[in-house]
């Protein structure tokens, strides 16, 4: 008899998957000085799967680390789902680099070229956050504590 369902008593519960063409993601070392980074790559569409912290490894943009983790807001704008643990992901902006984020694990999801690409973006341009994610901020707040920041604009 054939089996309809995968054994999935496996220690590794789920192979990562690409979140754009569904194959099985081969995992990849990058080496950035003295750190070895074990990424997760998709041979067709060579987008690559980050955990957290290592997009913060790979290019040592701290403000970029935050935007990733500490200023992600609760909007789900992206249709991809998180390789990692299958939740809502979000996009993000640095420099106009798009940049797909798990709001649950903050995991990262990049396109081709785009580490590259965040290789090059100056961590000073990053300080301030753009009018657009202050905004998601605010409603992410205003969500969480309702009236907060307008009572004290008006309440006076
Ligand atoms: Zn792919
Ligand atoms: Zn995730």
């Amino acid at each position: 008899m054939s089996r309809l369902f995968q054994d999935t008593a496996s220690p590794r519960l789920m192979n990562r998957e690409c979140p754009r063409c569904f194959l099985v993601l081969n995992s990849e070392v990058i080496r950035k000085g003295i750190w070895k980074v074990e990424i997760d790559k998709c041979t067709s569409c060579s987008g690559i799967y980050l955990d957290k912290g290592e997009l913060m490894t790979l290019t040592g943009n701290r403000p970029l680390h935050y935007l990733t983790t500490k200023h992600l807001g609760v909007d789900s704008d992206s249709e991809l789902l998180c390789p990692s643990c299958g939740s809502l992901m979000d996009d993000e902006y640095a420099e106009g680099i798009e940049i797909d984020v798990c709001l649950q694990c903050n995991g990262v999801w990049l396109d081709k070229n785009e580490l590259d690409q965040l290789k090059t973006v100056d961590p000073a341009k990053m300080e301030s956050l753009s009018p657009e994610k202050l905004a998601e901020l605010y409603d992410a707040d205003q969500s969480v504590s309702s009236g907060g920041l307008l009572s004290w604009l008006f309440g006076r």
